[in-house]
């Protein structure tokens, strides 16, 4: 420890979804960091996001769900698997009164800002530092050293990077990795509730399934609006962020053909962002010296078990735990930390990966074969190793 306080002066690096969790427990259990996000405001571009029970638990524990279901919308029907040509109904799992049956908690859809908005109210005010672009992260023996682009230079007794897919702190820690084009672009837009069909203002997580292609839609923002993600072939995209755009046009040439219904819910979309896929493996360790990852920085995933920011969410609840149990060695409590963490993490970066195939199967005896096996299925408790997981009982 190089700090002379009881406490040890934490950084956390990026203001994200897992930056601010992690910020909020760590605060639950005493301790106070430090978060630096290069944004000059706190804000997630518009998309939304499934929070799943094992999140939502995670945000009642904070003292934050009443907040966030003002805005968040419960989901009443999960996993609604449909066919791309007539929208005949594979499987759906109903969640009225099961879910919270089964994992105590409801499954929510929401916009990003307002998972965010839930989270920042549990962090103090004077613990986030805006404008805060790092520039390089360096090791000085075991010490991490952050510099900033405004000439600061920080050196905390623990560092979480928490700096997202493209993060620098991972770089410093592991050396560069490698990244794969998985040939998948992701398009996401938003539809103003009053143009949206009926259909998609349901209180359903909804997945339109075809021939390389899938789309996925829920009601965000106090049912104000319907999230649209389409999973689509990349082509020539190859941009890893949501600053990069499409045409409304080429959201809909990709969807030429799928059920009416469908396309005029493109249709009356707003400008789609687009993100191109990267395909990473998980990593075989994520600590160095009072280094450690989290969130994306970690264990970047296809999105498609919509678990990636309830990772990071758990993640924050897992390392706080670490460091309240084991406050005097908190290398060791990093080490316990990532020890917990990365056999989960990297379970759901195998499952999801998985996903891009079976989603996209183009129609033949495969497809059928897959058709058959969701409609027998009963997602809701077969992925329950996913939704009954407990920070508390994991550490303890
Ligand atoms: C299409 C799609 C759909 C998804 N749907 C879901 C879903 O339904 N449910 C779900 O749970 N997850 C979903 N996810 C995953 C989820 O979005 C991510 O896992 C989550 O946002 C990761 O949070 P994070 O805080 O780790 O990273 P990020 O959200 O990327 O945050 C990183 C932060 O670090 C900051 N930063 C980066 N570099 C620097 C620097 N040098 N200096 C200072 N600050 C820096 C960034 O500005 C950013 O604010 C989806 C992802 C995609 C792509």
């Amino acid at each position: 420890m190089t700090s002379t306080e009881e406490r040890p002066k934490i950084a956390i690096l990026g203001g994200g979804i897992g930056g601010l969790a992690a910020a909020a427990f760590l605060r639950a259990k005493g301790f106070d960091s430090d978060v630096y996000e290069q944004a000059t405001a706190l804000t997630e571009v518009g998309a939304g996001l499934v929070v799943a029970p094992n999140a939502a638990r995670l945000l009642r524990r904070l003292g934050v769900l009443d907040r966030f279901v003002k805005r968040a919308v419960q989901m009443e029907v999960g996993w609604e698997f449909r066919r791309w040509e007539n929208g005949a109904v594979l499987s759906a799992e109903n969640l009225q009164g099961e879910c919270l049956r089964l994992y105590s908690e409801h499954t929510y859809a929401a916009h990003r800002a307002d998972l965010l908005d839930a989270l920042r109210s549990a962090v103090p005010e004077h613990s986030i530092h805006l404008g805060k672009r790092c520039g390089s992260v360096e090791f000085e023996g075991d010490q991490a050293v952050l510099r900033f682009e405004d000439g600061e230079t920080v050196r905390p007794d623990i560092l979480i990077g928490a700096d997202g897919v493209h993060s620098r702190v991972r770089n410093a820690v592991i050396g560069p990795t490698r990244a794969r084009e998985s040939g998948i672009c992701a398009f996401r837009a938003l539809v103003p509730a009053e143009k949206a069909p009926d259909f998609a203002r349901r209180r359903a997580q909804t997945l339109w399934i075809g021939p390389d292609r899938h789309l996925v839609h829920y009601p965000v923002s106090g049912e104000g609006y319907v999230n649209l993600v389409a999973f689509a072939p990349a082509g020539a995209s190859s941009i890893e962020s949501w600053t990069a755009t499409a045409a409304l046009e080429e959201l809909l040439d990709e969807f030429a053909g799928w059920d009416q219904r469908l396309v005029e819910l493109i249709r009356a979309a707003e400008t789609p962002g687009r993100w191109a896929l990267l395909d990473r493996e998980p990593l075989d360790h994520w600590n160095r010296g009072n280094a450690t990852l989290l969130g994306d920085a970690a264990h970047p995933m296809f999105p498609f078990f919509a678990q990636g920011a309830a990772q990071a969410i758990e993640d924050g609840a897992v390392l706080a735990l670490c460091l309240a149990a084991d406050p005097d060695d908190p290398i060791a409590a990093l080490e316990r930390y990532e020890g917990l963490r990365r056999p989960r993490t990297a379970r759901l970066q195998e499952v999801s990966h998985g996903r891009s195939h079976i989603n996209h199967l183009p129609d033949g005896p495969e497809q059928q074969a897959r058709d058959l096996a969701y409609s027998q299925a009963d997602p809701l408790r077969a992925n329950g190793w996913i939704y009954e997981y407990d920070p508390e009982g994991a550490v303890s």
